[in-house]
Formats: structure tokens, sequence, C-alpha cells
């Protein structure tokens, strides 16, 4: 198995991925982070010869960092994007934000394995990317449950026999409530998700159906489906992530336990299938139900296919909007149901310009932030 240089290592993925590596015996050649953590640094005190690369350090952690591990770190976001292009590493890519766009170009051009992690990479550059993939020959695999799970689904499939993709949704913390009863949740309610454990701002989106909407976006880029062919149902036991129907009328489902690290393994040896961390799957008294989702009280997947279909630098502007509005909520400045405003006029606002580049990605998702940071008054 090829060796792994895991960014965005001290994340929720990150940390997991570098325990599977573990358990399988693959090496960890590099390691990366935003900040210098106390976390990070131990990670490469145990690992001899791991480099590290830190993206944004402090002037206090750089000092730190060189002290203790000399030649082993670099520094700046260029450190990422090197660390991304050693030659014939699978690139684990865990970064949260845009931030992670650059590093998974680099992985792709490189012609490396992305086991892609970093949802922004799809969602607000899929242009750029798929372009670095058609460039560079890397091999591009999606660590998202749902998409691992359509991957595995679509293996030795011919697309044009499927009818649709259906990706499934848990419901998130606020399934069934009404607009109004969703006006008073709180942000403690908001990050009380139940069967996923994430970082803040995507079990919000969770909450909101905006990681829905952003994964039907990325289904779109990873498999070429049009917006017609891509479905989402809620399933609240997070049992089945994806299913396929074909034109035969015949469904293929992927079903697991609601457990990263069983795609992250599949990103890391697939085709290859070694023993994981994850035990046998009791069938015994599971059962599995399928719901529509409730657009009039989520109307974060509506204004995800609007944007996905928009195409461009649509997506890019719906995801900035995004997280200057969820992080609003939890600064607790807007509440829960002005998420959804706050984006639905950014979207309205914003230029929809073509993307080729990094640069043309980072300039559209600036100007959506700046829009979106003017809608947060008091309109909201
Ligand atoms: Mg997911």
């Amino acid at each position: 198995m090829r060796s792994v240089a895991v960014l965005g290592a001290t994340g929720s993925i990150g940390r997991q991925t570098l325990e599977v590596a573990d358990h399988l015996g693959i090496s960890v050649v590099g390691i990366a982070a935003r900040r210098g953590s106390e976390e990070l640094l131990d990670i490469a005190l145990r690992r001899p010869g791991v480099s590290v690369a830190v993206a944004a350090p402090t002037g206090a952690e750089r000092d730190h960092f060189e002290a203790a591990l000399g030649a082993r770190v670099a520094f700046g976001p260029e450190a990422l994007v090197e660390m991304a292009s050693i030659p014939g590493v699978t690139v684990l890519n865990g970064v949260v934000g845009s931030a992670g766009l650059p590093a998974s170009v680099a992985a792709l051009d490189a012609g490396n394995r992305l086991a892609l992690a970093n949802k922004e990479s799809l969602v607000a550059g899929g242009p750029v990317l798929l372009a670095a993939l058609a460039r560079g020959g890397g091999e591009l695999v999606p660590v998202d449950s749902e998409h691992s799970a359509l991957h595995q689904c679509l293996v030795g499939e011919e697309r044009a026999g499927v009818r649709r993709v259906v990706l499934t949704a848990s419901g998130g913390p606020f399934r069934g409530m009404s607009p109004s009863e969703l006006e008073q949740v709180t942000v403690e309610q908001a990050l009380d998700h139940p069967t996923w454990k994430m970082g803040p701002r995507i079990t919000v989106d969770s909450a909101t159906l905006m990681n829905k909407a952003f994964e039907v976006i990325e289904a779109h880029h990873l498999f070429g489906f049009a917006y017609d062919a891509i479905e989402v149902v809620v399933h609240p036991e997070s049992i089945v992530h994806a299913l396929v129907e074909f034109a035969d009328g015949s469904l293929k489902a992927h079903l697991g336990e609601p457990d990263m690290r069983t795609p992250i393994q599949y990103a890391l040896t697939m085709p290859d299938r070694p023993a994981g961390l994850v035990g046998r799957f009791p069938l015994e008294g599971r059962s599995l139900t399928f719901e529509p989702p409730d657009t009039a009280a989520f109307p974060c997947l509506a204004l995800g296919y609007k944007a996905g279909r928009l195409g461009a630098s649509a997506p890019t502007a719906l995801n900035a909007a995004d997280e200057i509005a969820v992080n609003a909520f939890l600064d607790r400045k807007i509440g829960f149901s002005s998420i959804p405003l706050v984006i639905e006029r950014t979207l309205a606002d914003v230029e929809i310009r073509p993307l080729e580049s990094v640069d043309d990605v980072m300039a559209a998702d600036r100007e959506a932030r700046a829009i979106a940071s003017g809608h947060l008054g008091a309109s909201c």
C-alpha cells in the first residue's frame, strides 16, 4: 500500500486517518495542519521520520516547532502544496475550508491519489479540480461516506444504465420541526447531531441540510450525473449511505455503521479490502426508514441545487455565504432561520463567473464573503 500524507492531521478526519494508517501499517510520510498546535507537535514527535507542514503558524509556534523538529518542518500554505506533490503518495485532504483547494489541485497535478475529505475542493472549486484530474492523471477518491458509498455501488457498472443516484441524509437534530420551531433553536441544539460526530461547521450544515446540498454538488462533479438524476432521501438511522437505481429497476445500496474509519480506509486501500477497525454489523433488530426531505423547513437543499445548476462560481458563492452565515450563527449574531436567507441574498447579488484557476476560485470566494457579510445586518 502507498504511503500517505495527512493534511488536516489534527481534525476529526485527520485523527481517524492516522488511526486507520497505524492499524493497516501504512507509512505516514507527512502531516499538515493550519496551526502549530501541541497536538500536531505530539504527533510529529511520535513519528520520527514524518515531514510536518504548518500553513498559518504564529511567530511563537514557528519558533517552537523549529526548535523541536528542525528541518522536518516547513511553514506557509505552499508547504501544504509541496507535501501534496510528493510523488507516489496518497494525499488525504482533511483540511477545513477553501484553504484545502490548492493542495488538492497539487496532488492531482502530481498524479497522486487524492483521498478527498475537503468539501470545498469540489463544491467551491469543482471545475478547477476536475481540470487538474484530467491534466495530471491522478486519482480522485471520495472519503465522505455518501460518495464513498456511491463509488462502491458504481464499481463495474455502466453509467448509461443508471436511472438515478440517491444520497441519504440523517435529517439532523431538527428533523420534523416546523419553520416557526426552527426560528427558536439554539447553537447548542444545532451542535448535537444524532448519529455523526463532526466539527462545528459541518454539524450546523447537517442541521440546515446544506451539507447534503454540498454533497449533491460533489456527486455531480465526482460521477458526472446531471442534477435531475441526483436525489436526497432522509434516512434517520444513517445505515444506508447511498443508493443507485438502475434502468432495469434494480437498486444497489451501500450499508454500514456510521463510522468514518470505514470510508477513510476504503479511500486508502481500494480496490483492496483489508480487515478494518469496525466490527461485524448486527442486522438483527435493525430497521431502515426513508422519508422525503422537508424542503419548506430546510430551504438550503434547494439553494444547493440552484447553485449547482447555475454552475461556474455559483457553488463557490454558496459555500462562502454558508460559511459566513454559519459562523455568524455560532457567534450568536443571527438566528438559525437566517442562515438560508443570507445565502439566498448572496446568490442573488453575486456575479457568476467561469472558474479556470485556483485564483479565480479564491476571488469568487472573497467577493461572496463580502456580499454575505453585508447581509448579516438588521434585515436578518
Ligand atoms: Mg456526508
